[in-house]
């Protein structure tokens, strides 16, 4: 079995208005997306973002009649503390494949605010992995940790500053992970459109020396032509740090796939 994706979205995402058909003609191979549900949304009006499971599973029932790929269902969980119990109850009653945590807003803004511009930015760092250490810690069920500098997007943190503000807080992040065997995602979105290839260069020797052998990749697409963006570059950078092995996720059971 080849690698897929594993970070798309489509119109059951807030923000997204993507059709599955137009990722279909991409691929032959399993397909997954991961919807957001973002409770308590600053993008929103503060609106909680669950995808409409039941249309979800009958869209993908849909499709399995139609397209010869494994369909797989997936969901983009945005970590939100005073929010906890109505995640879970969602996830209760709903079944997924793959579970991806995120850490996407603070209650007021979402990290992609312009908002974060303004703000100190040692501050911004080290509250965001505080924050993302304790949303780990407390977290059960999740697969993989996505985009893990979610936070620093819109403003430019360099592997300098970034080693020395937060590496411990990470470094318990990672063991978190590791102890949750959860994966850690690469996102080819943030490494080659917001440039932050040079922080996953950073961390990845910590969370290999820590024991992480668990990665997924995912282009984060919103639309389809961004559908395994720079899968091609990310195999490269992959590779110069001995990764050939990559996580898929069926029924949260991870396989192994060369890559
Ligand atoms: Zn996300
Ligand atoms: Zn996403």
């Amino acid at each position: 079995m080849l690698y897929y994706d594993q970070h798309v979205h489509t119109y059951f995402s807030f923000d997204s208005d993507a059709q599955f058909e137009d990722y279909l003609a991409q691929t032959q191979h399993p397909f997954v997306t991961t919807e957001h549900l973002e409770m308590a949304n600053p993008d929103e009006h503060g609106h909680d973002n669950k995808p409409d499971y039941h249309d979800y599973v009958a869209k993908l029932e849909a499709l399995h009649a139609k397209y010869p790929n494994q369909l797989l269902r997936g969901i983009e969980v945005g970590y939100y503390a005073p929010k906890l119990d109505d995640i879970y109850a969602y996830l209760d009653h709903n079944r997924y494949d793959l579970i991806l945590l995120s850490f996407h807003h603070n209650g007021e803004y979402d990290f992609q605010d312009d908002h974060f511009k303004t703000v100190d930015k040692k501050t911004l760092v080290q509250n965001y992995y505080q924050t993302m250490l304790a949303g780990v810690r407390r977290f059960d069920g999740a697969d993989v940790l996505a985009h893990f500098e979610y936070g620093l997007r819109v403003v430019s943190v360099t592997p300098t500053e970034l080693a020395a503000w937060a590496r411990p807080t990470i470094q318990a992040i990672f063991r978190e992970v590791i102890a949750k065997h959860m994966a850690l995602e690469l996102n080819t979105k943030s490494m080659y459109l917001w440039h932050d290839a040079a922080l996953y260069d950073l961390v990845i020797p910590w969370y290999q020396a820590l024991g992480g052998r668990l990665f997924t990749l995912g282009s984060d697409a919103h639309v389809p032509e961004a559908f395994q963006m720079e899968f091609a570059q990310a195999k490269a950078f992959l590779h110069a740090h001995h990764i050939t092995q990559l996580a898929t996720y069926q029924d949260h059971q991870p396989t192994m796939v060369e890559f």
